[in-house]
C-alpha cells in the first residue's frame, strides 16, 4: 500500500513545488480531471437536495472577521492583513480562514420571509489557513483549501430535518465515492470560556445533533472538548493508510454567528425572529478527500472519476486511423480517453496498467475491419469484442450511473 504522495507523483494527480511554497499544491491534469468529475456530483447532489450555489471572494475586511469571531478564536492561523499604507486597520484585506461569514452576507442581503427558511446556500470556495511550514505536505494538510461547504438557515425546529437530510446525503457520497467513514464524532463543548452563545443554546444544539445520529440509526461517539467554538458539530472521521485520523465531513450548530452578524427574518406572526445557522460539508475539503481516495483505492478510481476512462492501443501502424477515430467518437461521447500510440504494444499495455485506467481496448486488424472493439478491464478481465457504439454506451452507462464496479 503506497501513501497518497507517492501515487499522487506517479499518477500525476498534483504537483508540490518549492518555488510556489509549502502546502500549495498544483492540481495537474489527471487530479484536475477527477476532481471536476466529483465536483460535478457534489453539485448535483446539492442541487437536487435544495441547495443554492453562489461565488464569494477568498478574502474580506479584516472587520469582517473580527465581528464574526474568528480573528479572536483563528487570529493565528490567518494569514497577516494586507494592509496599504495610511489605510485604517479595519479597512485592511484578509484571505478567509472559512467561508461561514460571507454566506451570512447572502442571507442578509435582503429581507427574509420564513418562507423562504430553510436557504440552503452552498459554495465550493477557497479558504486559508497559515499553517507552519514544518506541518504541511502533501494534500492532507495546505495551506490554501478548496472546501465543499454550505450553510442552512433555518427556524430551530428546522434543525433535526435538515440535519438528518445531511446525514444521508454524506453517506450516500461516500457510497457512490467508493468507501465507508470509519467513525461518527459527537463533539461537545468542553471547559473553559471560549466558547460563543448561551449554555442553554447549546444544551439544546447538543441534543438536535444527538437525535439526529440516533435516528439515522449510526453508532457515534461523544467527544467532550472537541466543539467549534460557536457550536456542536458532528465529526465523521476516516484514517490514512498510517492510522491517523482525520474530519472529512462536518455538521455544526450555530447560535453565534447569526447573533453577531444580526440575521432575522419574518416569522409566522410578522415577528422578527433570529434564524440557526447549521455549517456543513459533506466531503470536506477537496484535498483532503482526493488524499483520501488516492489511498483507498491506490489510485485505481472508480471508471466516473478516473482522469482517463478509456485507453486506445492499436496493434500497429495500420490500426492507427480506426484507433484514432475510436479515441474521437469516446471523447464525443463524453468519455475521457487517449490514444496510446509510442512504442511497442508491451509498452502501451503496461502505461495503460501504471495509470489505472478503468478500460483499455486495443484494436488489431479484425476489430479494425469489423468496427469492434474488445475492452481489457483494469482488473484482468477481458469482454468480448462488441461494436464500438456498444461498447461505448458500456462505458457511458457506468460513468453515468456512477457505479463503483468496471462492468454493468
Ligand atoms: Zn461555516
Amino acid at each position: 500500500m503506497a501513501d497518497h504522495r507517492k501515487l499522487g507523483r506517479d499518477l500525476e494527480l498534483y504537483h508540490s513545488d518549492p518555488l510556489v511554497g509549502a502546502g500549495l499544491p498544483i492540481w495537474l491534469p489527471n487530479g484536475a480531471a477527477a476532481r471536476h468529475a466529483i465536483e460535478s456530483y457534489i453539485r448535483e447532489a446539492e442541487r437536487l437536495a435544495g441547495y443554492q450555489h453562489v461565488y464569494s471572494p477568498p478574502m474580506a475586511k479584516r472587520e469582517m472577521y473580527r465581528r464574526s469571531g474568528h480573528l479572536a478564536k483563528f487570529g493565528d492561523d490567518m494569514f497577516p492583513p494586507l494592509a496599504e499604507a495610511g489605510q485604517p486597520e479595519a479597512e485592511a484585506l484578509m484571505l478567509r480562514p472559512s467561508l461561514c461569514p460571507h454566506h451570512a452576507m447572502v442571507f442578509g442581503a435582503r429581507g427574509r420571509s420564513y418562507r423562504e427558511l430553510p436557504l440552503r446556500v452552498a459554495e465550493l470556495g477557497g479558504m486559508y489557513r497559515a499553517e507552519r511550514s514544518g506541518v504541511v505536505g502533501g494534500l492532507g494538510r495546505v495551506r490554501a483549501i478548496s472546501l465543499n461547504d454550505a450553510h442552512i438557515f433555518c427556524a430551530l425546529d428546522q434543525v433535526g430535518d435538515e440535519v438528518a437530510a445531511i446525514l444521508s446525503m454524506i453517506v450516500e457520497a461516500h457510497r457512490v465515492l467508493g468507501f465507508a467513514a470509519d467513525s461518527f464524532r459527537l463533539s461537545l463543548r468542553g471547559q473553559g470560556p471560549a466558547y460563543l452563545g448561551s449554555p442553554a443554546d447549546w444544551a439544546l444544539a447538543e441534543d438536535l445533533l444527538r437525535q439526529a445520529l440516533v435516528r439515522a440509526g449510526i453508532a457515534f461517539e461523544e467527544v467532550p472538548g472537541e466543539a467549534a467554538f460557536y457550536g456542536p458539530k458532528i465529526d465523521i472521521q476516516v484514517r490514512d493508510i498510517a492510522g491517523r485520523e482525520w474530519s472529512l465531513s462536518t455538521i455544526q450548530v450555530d447560535f453565534a454567528q447569526p447573533e453577531r452578524f444580526d440575521l432575522s427574518y419574518v416569522d409566522r406572526d410578522g415577528e422578527r425572529a433570529r434564524p440557526v445557522m447549521v455549517h456543513r460539508s459533506v466531503v470536506g475539503s477537496l484535498e483532503r478527500l482526493m488524499a483520501h481516495l488516492i489511498e483507498v483505492h491506490q489510485g485505481a478510481f472508480p471508471a466516473w472519476y478516473a482522469p482517463v476512462q478509456l485507453a486506445v492501443a492499436p496493434i500497429g501502424e495500420a490500426q492507427d486511423e480506426a484507433a484514432r477515430r475510436l479515441h474521437d467518437a469516446a471523447m464525443r461521447a463524453g468519455l475521457r480517453a487517449e490514444l496510446l500510440l509510442d512504442g511497442s504494444l508491451g509498452n502501451r499495455i503496461r502505461l495503460a496498467a501504471q495509470r489505472k485506467v478503468p478500460y483499455l481496448a486495443v484494436l488489431g486488424a479484425r476489430e479494425a475491419a469489423a468496427g469492434e472493439v474488445s475492452l481489457r478491464l483494469r482488473d484482468g478481465r477481458e469482454l468480448p469484442a462488441r461494436p464500438v457504439a456498444d461498447t461505448l454506451a458500456l462505458i457511458g452507462a457506468v460513468v453515468t450511473s456512477r457505479s463503483p464496479a468496471l462492468e454493468l
